[in-house]
């Protein structure tokens, strides 16, 4: 450290203004040489105390930051997930520094900006994987990360005091629907340039085993989609364009038309259009016509999966939506998890749909697989441990609990150091490894 308390040349800082010790608004910082670079800048969501209200939408403090917007280098975002790219566009104008995106990413943060009426951060440099950037003292590599969403990248940042690998959001995936299969080899020599911190997704740090594979999923969805008649109604994630695709595919085996109903999986299927993920000419079904098709000739993909008021598929439970009427012998599948907080939501809409007498299936209570999720579990972060061998492991995104898993898994395959805290902490990785408590102000306020 140097006098003024900013990091000197030889030290390597990691400093979490939001995401750490806590599940959503993840926004890390990096210190070294006197600069900093900020990794996403993501919004969370807290409950409302009024039941039946959607969860309030925040986003980190960031005063630190904003006190030393010039001796911050660059804004590099991990991949297009609202938890990490959802305060871009209220925030990134404090400090006007290189935006880094991948076109998936930089695409989403564009629509979503236009969206919220929020000005569009501009100009948004592309990254790519196997371009090396520089911003002021770190060189910044992007890696290709399985996750729920494209062009997810992990970063290898490297120092005069040290190389970071941060993982971003990942899973092992043999089997992707979008992208490249795992391939062990790249993180093998990564691992033998020496990785002094590996600051590692804890979300799955409780769940044995590994994640089921998205090519899995698309089998299975497009197995039971084939068996069933009546009109089928799917709700997802719906940055989740790889779960888009084996829809697409799940339609075409079966002789079905979508039918998309809600903004943002609209604005998804406009954003994996426009970069060529799914094919422009696909014929899409207008809402206004969907009751003059066939009911075995539908297929209708809704947002709502977490039962938000106001959401398609909220409308459709009602039976509200203004061209659309489910009834007996129609099937309605959440290819989705239900996330903490959530439950009460999911199941008064899984309630309206039974009532109405159409069928709910839902991937949590399904045999075959008909969600995935997009994090590591136990055996993936023991195997990404065993081939990065880093010589600090920090946890991060997540709970204190999940850091603490994450954490003890880490020593169970023999990483002799990790270092566990919270937003605000201060992590020292070189030239002495170790936490400073409290280093900076930390909280959360609205996104308005
Ligand atoms: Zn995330
Ligand atoms: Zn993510």
């Amino acid at each position: 450290m140097n006098n003024s308390g900013e990091p000197g040349v030889k030290d390597l800082w990691f400093l979490p203004l939001g995401g750490c010790g806590e599940i959503g608004m993840n926004l890390n910082l990096i210190g070294h040489d006197s600069q900093w670079l900020m990794v996403d800048c993501g919004v969370g969501f807290t409950q409302s105390n009024h039941p039946g209200t959607d969860p309030l939408i925040e986003m980190p403090k960031t005063s630190f930051i904003d006190q030393r917007k010039t001796s911050l280098m660059a804004l590099l975002v991990t991949h297009a997930h609202e938890d990490h790219i959802g305060a871009i566009g209220k925030l990134w104008h404090r400090w006007k520094c290189p935006l880094v995106a991948t076109p998936f990413a930089a695409e989403v943060i564009r629509r979503r900006a236009l969206g919220r009426g929020a000005a569009v951060p501009e100009p948004i440099i592309i990254a790519s994987p196997g371009n090396d950037k520089r911003f002021g003292s770190f060189i910044v590599r992007w890696i290709p990360m399985n996750h729920s969403t494209p062009e997810t990248c992990a970063l290898e940042i490297e120092t005069a005091a040290g190389r970071i690998f941060h993982t971003a959001d990942w899973k092992i995936d043999k089997a992707p629907v979008v992208g490249r299969e795992f391939s062990a080899a790249r993180y093998e020599s990564l691992g033998l340039r020496g990785v002094d911190a590996m600051i590692s997704d804890s979300t799955n740090a409780f769940v044995d085993g590994e994640s089921p594979s998205e090519g899995d999923v698309r089998a299975n969805l497009i197995e039971l989609i084939r068996c069933l008649d009546g009109r089928v109604v799917v709700t997802c994630f719906s940055s989740n364009i790889a779960r888009l695709i084996s829809l697409i595919d799940a339609a075409i085996a079966s002789e079905r038309r979508i039918c998309l109903v809600g903004r943002s999986v609209s604005m998804m299927v406009e954003c994996a259009k426009s970069l060529k993920m799914i094919d422009a000419d696909l014929q899409l079904v207008d809402q206004r016509y969907v009751g003059y098709l066939p009911q075995k000739e539908v297929l209708v993909i809704a947002t709502g999966s977490q039962g938000e008021s106001g959401s398609g598929l909220s409308r459709l439970s009602m039976d509200t939506h203004r061209h659309i009427s489910l009834e007996k012998g129609d099937t309605v599948i959440f290819s989705s998890r239900t996330i903490p907080g959530n439950e009460g939501a999911v199941k008064t809409l899984r309630r309206r749909f039974v009532e109405n007498e159409v069928t709910v299936i839902h991937a949590e209570d399904s045999g075959p697989a008909l969600h995935a999720t997009g994090h590591a579990c136990k055996a993936e972060l023991e195997a990404m441990y065993r081939l990065i061998r880093p010589r600090v492991v920090i946890p991060v995104h997540g709970d204190s609990g999940r850091l603490i898993e994450n954490a003890r898994i880490a020593s169970s395959v023999g990483v002799t150091n990790t270092l566990n805290g919270v937003n605000g902490d201060l992590f020292s990785i070189s030239p002495a490894t170790g936490v400073s408590r409290r280093f900076c102000e930390v909280g959360r306020v609205p996104l308005v």
